[in-house]
């Protein structure tokens, strides 16, 4: 799944990436214009990552995005200490 021949088009990641893809955790960060989430708040993520414009996507396919991506396999993951989700 690790894309090795071309970046992947959503990530951009190539050759290299942190495993890591279920998993939970504690907020420690917000990034401008996430709402409904608390720094401290436990969560558990969703390792898909879609473009949200794709067909699938537009149909809330999510899970089928044509250029879905995991993260901890097309995206750094959670074996590093802090993921990005
Ligand atoms: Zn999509």
């Amino acid at each position: 799944f690790i894309p090795v021949e071309a970046p992947h088009p959503l990530t951009g990641l190539k050759d290299q990436c942190i495993l890591g893809h279920e998993f939970s955790g504690e907020i420690v960060h917000l990034g401008n214009g996430v709402t409904g989430f608390a720094v401290g708040q436990a969560v558990a993520a969703d390792a898909c990552q879609h473009c949200g414009t794709c067909y699938y996507c537009r149909h809330g396919l999510y899970n089928i995005c044509e250029n879905l991506a995991f993260t901890g396999l097309m995206n750094n993951g959670a074996f590093a200490e802090y993921v990005n989700v």
